[in-house]
């Protein structure tokens, strides 16, 4: 009998309404006979209303303690969904991250998993109990609860799937699967049939955040089959694949829209070795993550630099890369956070030279401004201020033929 990982995401267990919809698929899945274990993220909106109270007391609450906060989302969320089936006449026991227990290192608020024990979960499976994970979830080797950042649900579901060698691994949402762009900020957004490990991970790093970006990264190492549908709809889903499955290949799969960035400039800088270091070394041992970084050219030894990081991280990082300013006698540090990042994502950039022009082509064409610009071989991304983000992502989206025509066409 086949074994499936089922993940249900925030919205789809959002109320106790919703959560009793859950129960009626799992519940008559049962009844024909499925084994499957269930992952289910906090009710949608708990994970933000834990934050805000949390930074209502202190704007820099310790990262040990908002840990602790937030995993109880998921927590009562796999208790509330256990209830539910038992009411239902079903066996069901909830788990959280420690139960397992999901081993983790020690970097609060983006954890990694270490080890994950799955002997409960199969001896759950084998009495006939309906197994349900709190997601986004783990314990450090020191005891201490931790998260694997947001969205991180999808991780712990992925990385189950792997442990438990299941057949597969669901994951339940608001959306029918992956689209060309986020359907909410694209009305002609295409649905996407199938995608490879490689553009999903590009698309979900860049912004895409129907899935999050580890659970790929587990999936492709582990090739874990990864299915993207819809929590109560069964019409169509997505397939991520190999890129050897992909028969067709488009040049650009997708656009997408990240709101969690902002820029920090070090404005008039020496320009001699070892600058670009003091800088960055802070920032690394505080485990916050550099994107793009440019320098000017350097005018009578002295240059300019800028890079981004995640708005999440600014409060952190702007003290840090202050206290180095003054060491290295910079004339000024600015912050701003008031930019997104727009990405073209596809495995044809690679091979195909004119797509930043025209990238850049529909982005002048709406007058939008660029500030920075990356490419890599998956990938162009533009920096450019917040208000011009959705307009951004449309206009790059039609300039490289992705717009349906009709509210059904998909993408092989
Ligand atoms: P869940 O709570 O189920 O984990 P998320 O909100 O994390 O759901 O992810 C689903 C959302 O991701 C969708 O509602 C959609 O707005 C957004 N999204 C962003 N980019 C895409 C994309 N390319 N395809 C589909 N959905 C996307
Ligand atoms: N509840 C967490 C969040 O809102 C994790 C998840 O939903 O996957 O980010
Ligand atoms: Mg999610």
């Amino acid at each position: 009998m086949a074994l499936i990982v089922r993940k249900y995401g925030g919205s789809s267990v959002a109320s106790l309404d919703h959560i009793r919809r859950v129960a009626w698929a799992l519940a008559s899945a049962k009844e024909e006979g499925d084994r499957f274990v269930v992952v289910v993220s906090a009710m949608g909106g708990e994970t933000d209303r834990l934050l805000k109270m949390s930074e209502e007391i202190t704007p820099q609450p310790s990262s040990r303690e908002q840990d602790a906060l937030l995993a109880t989302g998921e927590q009562a969320c796999s208790a509330l969904l256990a209830i539910t089936l038992e009411s239902l006449g079903h066996r069901a026991q909830s788990y959280t991250g420690m139960q397992l227990p999901m081993i983790t290192d020690g970097i609060h608020s983006k954890a990694r998993i270490i080890d994950l024990k799955t002997d409960v979960l199969t001896r759950a499976l084998d009495e006939g109990i309906i197994p349900i994970v709190a997601g986004f979830q783990g314990v450090s080797e020191n005891g201490s609860i931790t998260t694997l950042g947001r969205g991180g649900s999808d991780t712990t579901a992925v990385a189950l799937a792997a442990a438990l060698k299941a057949d597969c691994c669901e994951i339940h949402t608001d959306v029918d699967g992956v689209y060309t762009a986020d359907p909410s900020i694209c009305p002609r957004a295409r649905h996407i049939v199938r995608i490879s490990y490689p553009e999903m991970l590009e698309l979900a790093s860049l912004g895409a955040k129907v899935m999050h970006v580890r659970s790929i990264e587990l999936a492709q190492k582990y090739q874990v089959c990864l299915i993207v549908k819809s929590s109560f709809h069964n019409d169509r889903q997505t397939w991520i694949v190999n890129e050897e499955e992909i028969m067709e290949n488009s040049i650009i799969k997708g656009v997408t829209l990240e709101k969690n960035v902002s820029k920090i400039s070090l404005i008039r800088i020496p320009d001699r070795p070892g600058i670009a270091y003091q800088i960055m070394q802070p920032l690394a041992e505080a485990a916050i993550n550099v994107d793009m970084i440019i320098q000017n050219v350097s005018i009578d030894g002295y240059t300019d630099l800028t890079f981004t990081i995640p708005t999440t991280d600014l409060g952190k990082a702007s003290a840090l890369v202050n206290e180095v300013a003054k060491k290295i006698g910079a004339l000024e540090v600015r912050a701003d956070n008031n930019i997104v990042k727009v990405s073209a994502v596809g495995i044809g950039i690679k091979t195909n030279p004119g797509v930043a022009a025209k990238m850049f082509k529909s982005l002048s064409a709406e007058q939008i401004n660029i500030e920075m610009i990356s490419t890599s071989e998956y990938r162009i991304s533009c920096v450019i201020e917040e208000k011009y983000g959705e307009l951004g992502v449309r206009a790059v989206h039609k300039a490289f033929g992705l717009d349906r025509e009709d509210s059904t066409e998909t993408i092989q």
